[in-house]
């Protein structure tokens, strides 16, 4: 593509910045050296290996809300470490853009190209390296499926310190690079805590094993922190070493009917005074969030007399040593909590069965594939202090009103979900279509709204392709260009992720 080009069609902002190069055919002739035929997905017309067609390469190039699709020629899928470091040091001498890929789950548009650069997917690196019963420290390939490698060590009684609603699909190389939150944060804190190691192929193609199961190891700067969270754009993460907690004896979870949001913060310290250490999980989903779950069939609804009257909801999970103890530690709580003059909730619904259990967590980790089933969804995840959630929501909502937005031909709903033990609010705007109109009225309307309380225009889910321009909201200038210093490090020809974190 010439330069003009790219000019006329807008699109030098982003990812063509710099003139990177397409892959050619001599490029798939090269991969060839490196990976066997089937590891090699491209639509180019190459003799040796077989070209796809373009809609095999849809679920690389589209990412999961289907909001961004990129027009990547190749998918390339190494098996070793050794692999990706060839591959990218060729590409990085050929300067070929590259998007590295876990499970593309991700919420921000990182995991797609947002032009025709190549996708390194980790999918075929997916082998547990070890495991230690005694430390709990686990070490295995990116590529590994969050909820394989649960599977792994459950047997262990060991859980991942991370849980999330896409565990089927997402990597846990992507966690790590997306530093994802999730619903265990408020328990097991970040993966900046948990992350005890990583192995990541620089851009070009050197290997920096850092890969250590030290829980102590103070030798200077700490490099893999920049890795965690850097959505891809540093470096491509082969391997992850992990301290994985000893599962909980008995887990238990009770769903919280509230009559109005202003209950949410005392609730919230009257449960962490009563549950104290066996508090594991303390997450909100206001009405229309909870409808929407119902409507789609995420949990089994609650009774309708239990839901009645009920303007949001919270969900509370204990983990602890000893199941009697943990019950009625929960059952003098909600004693408590409804037995009150001025009682905070309307009712509470426990969980009696495994099956019970898993249904109340459906209703709330539900919500974001809900979402996704009824429309089109312009998704903010921001930190503010719990005082403001239902203020953003609110202010949102009527903002759109004032704009004449509402309504089933454009803003069908407006929602708000998320961790709010963590002041992690999810604000959803579900609408029928992606349209220019609604993106205008929402931004920077909603950014400016969370720089009003200092919060953060991502909590969890990162910047990607879609907040790059309102970086600036949460990142001072000083923070920015030390940023941009550490990419030129890094990368100085720019060819990971482009576009994606840093304009
Ligand atoms: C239903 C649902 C629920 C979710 N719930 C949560 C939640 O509760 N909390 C939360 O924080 N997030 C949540 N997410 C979003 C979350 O970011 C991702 O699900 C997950 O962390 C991304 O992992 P992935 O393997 O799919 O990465 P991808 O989507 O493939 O990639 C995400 C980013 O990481 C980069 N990347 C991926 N793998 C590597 C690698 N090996 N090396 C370098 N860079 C890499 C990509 O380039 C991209 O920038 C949810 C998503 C869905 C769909």
């Amino acid at each position: 593509m010439s330069r003009f080009q790219i000019i006329r069609h807008g699109l030098l902002v982003r990812g063509r910045a710099r003139h990177f190069s397409s892959v050619s055919l001599a490029d798939i002739d090269h991969f060839r050296t490196v990976l066997p035929p089937h590891a090699i997905l491209t639509t180019l017309p190459t003799v040796a290996t077989a070209p796809v067609a373009p809609a095999e390469l849809d679920q690389y190039n589209r990412d999961w809300m289907g909001k961004y699709t990129g027009k990547a020629t190749t998918v390339l899928k190494p098996r070793t470490t050794h692999e990706v470091s060839k591959i990218v040091k060729w590409c990085n001498e050929r300067e070929i853009a590259v998007v590295p890929q876990g499970g593309n789950t991700g919420l921000v548009g990182g995991s797609v190209p947002l032009h025709d650069e190549l996708i390194l997917s980790l999918a075929s690196m997916n082998n547990v390296r070890s495991f230690d019963p005694v430390s709990g420290i686990l070490i295995a390939d990116a590529g590994c499926i969050l909820q394989s490698l649960t599977d792994y060590v459950a047997p262990y009684n060991h859980i991942m310190p991370i849980d999330l609603g896409a565990k089927g699909s997402c990597h846990i190389g992507g966690n790590v690079a997306t530093n994802a939150g999730g619903l265990r944060l408020l328990r097991y804190g970040s993966l900046h805590g948990s992350v005890l190691g990583l192995e990541v192929v620089l851009p070009d193609g050197t290997v920096l094993d850092q890969l250590t199961s030290l829980r102590k190891d103070n030798t200077g700067y700490d490099l893999k922190q920049l890795f965690i969270g850097a959505e891809g754009t540093l470096g491509v993460i082969t391997g992850v070493s992990l301290l994985t907690p000893p599962a909980p004896q008995a887990s238990n979870n009770v769903i919280l009917a509230l009559p109005h949001f202003d209950n949410v913060q005392p609730l919230y310290r009257k449960v962490k005074r009563a549950l104290s250490e066996i508090l594991s999980a303390f997450e909100f989903i206001d009405r229309a969030a909870y409808d929407l779950a119902v409507k789609h069939g995420q949990g089994r609804a609650l009774n309708p007399e239990d839901v009645e009257g009920a303007e949001c909801f919270v969900l509370v999970e204990t983990s602890g040593g000893r199941r009697e103890h943990d019950e009625e530690k929960l059952t003098d709580l909600l004693a408590e909590l409804l037995g009150a003059e001025k009682p905070l909730i309307n009712t509470g619904v426990l969980s009696q069965s495994p099956a019970q259990f898993s249904s109340l967590w459906a209703l709330r980790e539900g919500v974001t594939e809900a979402v996704s089933k009824e429309g089109k969804a312009y998704k903010y995840d921001i930190s503010i202090p719990l005082a403001h959630f239902k203020t953003v929501v609110d202010s949102t909502r009527k903002h759109l009103g004032v704009k004449g937005l509402l309504g089933d031909h454009a803003v069908k709903h407006v929602v708000g979900y998320g961790h709010v033990g963590d002041g992690n609010l999810h604000l959803n705007i579900v609408a029928a279509a992606y349209t220019d109109e609604i993106q205008d009225a929402l931004e920077p309307f909603v950014y400016e709204l969370v720089s009003s309380y200092r919060g953060s225009i991502s909590a969890e889910h990162g910047i990607g392709a879609m907040k790059t321009h309102a970086l600036h909201y949460s990142k001072d200038e000083v923070s920015i260009a030390l940023m941009r210093k550490i990419k030129a490090i890094f990368d100085p020809r720019g060819i990971m992720n482009p576009g994606k974190v840093l304009e």
